[in-house]
């Protein structure tokens, strides 16, 4: 399939899945050699990177890992700011572990940033990142990331468990859309 709408728009084919799954087999061997005789808990930041994560987490070559799924929730708190973001779904023990948080996609960084603060107070040993991919213009080197599948343009993308408004979160491959 080279083309697909979903609602109003229309996307191309832009990573087969072949591209995606060896891309994602040479993070978890690099996840795998610097983690051995840690204790790793990955986390899943729904909704996105369900599959990154199911793709990810078989080819973990770890005896002890771990994986656990959350999400960012934002909800209008009293906070100065208005808006005050909490971690849903957390119910493992964090402390002293290493966190591999998986991310499908970053792009201004802003997200994983929040992820960031919130888990660390929890006080893991250590945070890693791994996103399946990464816009590096906006992000533009903020911080470091530990481990990047791919990097893409700043075309808005689905598949792959990514979605627009909720549709196209099934396809196998990564599609960009069509402007
Ligand atoms: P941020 O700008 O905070 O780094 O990115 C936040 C979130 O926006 C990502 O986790 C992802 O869910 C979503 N996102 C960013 N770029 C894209 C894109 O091209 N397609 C889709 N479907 N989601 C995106
Ligand atoms: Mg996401």
């Amino acid at each position: 399939m080279n083309r697909v709408k979903l609602h109003d728009k229309e996307f191309e084919i832009f990573i087969t899945y072949a591209q995606i799954n060896e891309n994602v087999k040479k993070m978890a061997l690099r996840i795998s050699n610097d983690m051995k005789n840690e204790d790793v808990l990955f986390i899943c930041i729904l909704n996105g990177s369900f599959m990154f994560t199911a793709e990810l987490f078989k080819e973990i070559d770890l005896e002890q890992a771990e994986v656990t799924f959350m999400r960012l929730s934002s909800y209008s708190g009293t906070d100065t700011t208005g808006q005050v973001k909490k971690l849903i779904g957390l119910n493992e023990s964090v402390e002293g572990r290493v966190l591999v948080v998986l991310e499908d996609i970053i792009d201004t960084g802003n997200t994983i940033v929040e992820v960031l603060k919130l888990l660390k107070e929890h006080k893991p040993k250590d945070v890693k990142i791994a996103t399946m991919l990464l816009k590096p213009e906006k992000f533009n080197n903020k911080f470091p990331i530990d481990y990047v599948g791919m990097e893409i343009g700043n075309d808005f993308i689905v598949g792959f468990g990514l979605d627009y408004d909720q549709k196209g979160r099934n396809l196998k491959d990564i599609y960009k859309i069509v402007e």
